[in-house]
């Protein structure tokens, strides 16, 4: 049995702003089932700090780090058996809005980086054992550049645990000027191109590329991805000098959350046997969105609304779409940009396109289930978790074929019967998106053709059962390399 402490920002259904929620609960519940010990520690956000006090959690620990009064709680993650650890510290993380790093206008919160520093100073302090509690990790597992500072801090110490640091999306690097640095007080032999610095400022990020053992992203296709300039940001570089440590482990997805056949958001339910219940969930969302009735194809669309998600390609396309009598289910929260064009085709689309501002769960489940198909024509996607929700839920998925997206979707122009299970797209632009669209509706003409595509995604296995494996086989061998 391995000790595992799976340090993150986000966890589902504590604080949620993309996949990393999902996987923080779903991959140490699934290590947790395979016989380890995984324990979660998160920031003491308020939603995290009311569960705690509703499950009567017990202080472990109170000490002071530079200015601030830390205390260490220790819980259960909702739902499920996993141990959480909450690092409360007022001052930094009772903070409310949607976003953990953002304030109620969107911008990220000024002292983001004293935040996730003293965040990270605590998960060393307890994976060394200076909090004085009765378990200590094997192994530390780091996720995006909130947990850069952890290795770095680990280091600092003769004897450390072995690390992991896992690479969600490369694009957010959590970069801040030399002045911040020096405000932290980190050591200055840190300030250098091959330590923390980048292009003369801190580098979060860094500190995990830099400093852990072995560093994975989420899919093996972004993994070469990360390694050319394109989607490197300058670091592809670094990320090639770190390959041997370098893998890509595609994200599962907690397959009992995302089951159509006891997803307790749907109106009702249905399995790859027994279709129609997928039919009424259809009908269903029609009513429930606005949208008219009858069998008209239905496309879904959720995620944040911000450039990486292929939006300005999507609004391209939209008025053609909606021109030949498809109707659109759309739901995310993110840039007015985005916001606005969308906003007014609702207005002149009443009954064919539905808009959902914000950030809604369960109605994330009912356009998953209700739709015939779902759009991801993401620029990038490191993994991506909605393709993999909707080819369980028979939602076809029409993906550009980049990232995860490119491991998980296979079309049936290249892939044969029995593996293609959706529609792919390879040229980037507005262009190739809409003519995979049209053979997609076109496809649907042929209800053979279509019902087979559904039922090999909805009988494929995305879950964490084969692929927490692959974590398992990689902190194993970290640990015997020590
Ligand atoms: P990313 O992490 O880049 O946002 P992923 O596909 O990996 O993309 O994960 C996104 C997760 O967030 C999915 O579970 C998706 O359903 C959910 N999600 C994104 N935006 C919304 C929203 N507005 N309402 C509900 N769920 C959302």
């Amino acid at each position: 049995m391995m000790r595992i402490l799976f340090a993150t920002s986000e966890v589902f259904p504590l604080v949620k702003t993309g996949g990393l929620a999902d996987v923080s609960a779903s991959l140490p519940e699934a290590l947790c089932r395979a016989g380890h010990d995984c324990q979660i520690i998160l920031p003491g956000y308020p939603r995290a700090m009311a569960v705690a006090r509703e499950n009567n959690a017990t202080a472990l620990a109170c000490f002071r780090q530079g200015q601030y009064d830390v205390t260490l709680w220790k819980t259960t993650l909702p739902g499920t058996p996993v141990t959480l650890w909450l690092v409360d510290c007022p001052v930094l993380f009772d903070r409310h809005g949607d976003s953990p790093y953002q304030d109620e206008h969107g911008q990220d919160w000024w002292d983001n980086a004293h935040r996730f520093q003293l965040f990270a100073r605590t998960c060393a302090m307890l994976a060394l054992g200076q909090l004085n509690l009765s378990w200590q990790p094997d192994v530390v597992h780091c996720n995006d550049w909130q947990t850069g500072l952890v290795p770095v801090f680990l280091r600092e110490n003769p004897d450390p645990p072995a690390t992991v640091f896992t690479i969600h999306n490369l694009a957010y690097q959590g970069l801040f000027p030399h002045e911040t640095f020096r405000a932290l007080a980190l050591p200055d032999s840190l300030w250098h191109f091959e330590r923390l610095e980048f292009h003369g400022r801190l580098s979060f990020i860094k500190g995990g590329l830099v400093y852990a053992d072995a560093v994975t992203t989420v899919s093996p296709t972004y993994a070469r991805e990360i390694q050319t300039p394109v989607l490197g940001y300058g670091l592809d570089g670094l990320l090639r000098h770190r390959s041997d440590r370098l893998t890509g482990i595609l994200n599962g997805i907690d397959a009992r959350v995302w089951d159509p056949n006891q997803d307790t958001c749907l109106p009702h339910h249905y399995s790859a046997g027994e279709l129609d219940g997928k039919a009424r969930c259809r009908s269903a969302l029609q009513a429930e969105l606005g949208l008219n009735t009858g069998s008209a194809p239905l496309l879904g669309f959720v995620g944040r609304l911000v450039e990486q998600k292929g939006l300005d390609w999507l609004l391209e396309i939209l008025p053609h779409l909606l021109k030949r009598g498809c109707q659109f289910a759309l739901l995310g929260s993110g840039e007015a940009r985005y916001q606005q064009p969308l906003q007014a085709l609702a207005r002149d689309w009443p009954g064919q396109l539905s808009l959902t501002l914000g950030y809604d769960e369960a109605l994330a489940h009912r356009i998953t289930a209700g739709a015939d198909l779902f759009l991801m024509p993401s620029k990038f996607e490191p993994c991506g978790l909605n393709q993999m929700y909707s080819l369980r839920y028979g939602t076809l998925p029409v993906v550009h074929g980049v990232g995860g997206l490119n491991d998980t979707v296979f079309d049936p122009t290249e892939a044969p019967p029995g593996k293609a299970n959706g529609f792919v797209f390879r040229k980037p632009g507005p262009a190739a998106l809409l003519a995979v669209t049209e053979r997609a509706l076109a496809t649907r003409q042929h209800p053979d053709s279509w019902r087979q595509l559904q039922k090999t995604g909805m009988q494929a296995d995305y879950s964490w059962n084969g692929r927490a494996g692959d974590y398992l086989a990689l902190y194993r061998t970290l640990m015997s390399d020590q």
